[in-house]
């Protein structure tokens, strides 16, 4: 996949306010949140979709969902919840395509989604 504005976070040549890392996860403030909380999760090795996950990024997947759940739980706010949601392509509303989880939290949210 080409490179994108997540990867420029990445590599700290764009500022961005980064909450969480560990070897294969980062995870930073939304510049345009939708709740209280709002980060994403995003894979340091990048895949552009969900679509392009295969079997071999099972564990990174589940490593990037587990990041999420265990900062919430740190965070405070587990008990309380929170959504995850990972938008795909056009009809799902991506508009980066480095794939990413995004962590809402801090207010009622309501379904289904707009
Ligand atoms: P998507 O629509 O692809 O699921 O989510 C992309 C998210 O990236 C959006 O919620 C948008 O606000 C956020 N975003 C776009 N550009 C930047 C940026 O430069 N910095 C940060 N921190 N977030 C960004």
């Amino acid at each position: 996949m080409g490179d994108t504005l997540f990867g420029k976070i990445i590599r700290r040549e764009i500022p961005a306010d980064i909450v969480y890392e560990d070897d294969e996860v980062v995870a930073f403030r939304d510049v345009n949140p939708q709740a209280p909380v709002h980060v994403l999760f995003i894979p340091k090795q990048a895949l552009a979709t969900l679509n392009d996950a295969s079997d071999a990024d099972a564990t990174l997947i589940g490593k990037l969902v587990l990041a999420a759940t265990r900062w919430a739980r740190q965070q405070g706010f587990a008990d309380n919840g929170y959504r995850c949601v990972i938008n795909c392509n056009r009809d799902g509303g991506q508009t980066v395509f480095h794939l990413h989880l995004h962590l809402l939290a801090g207010r009622q949210m309501h379904w289904p989604p707009g």
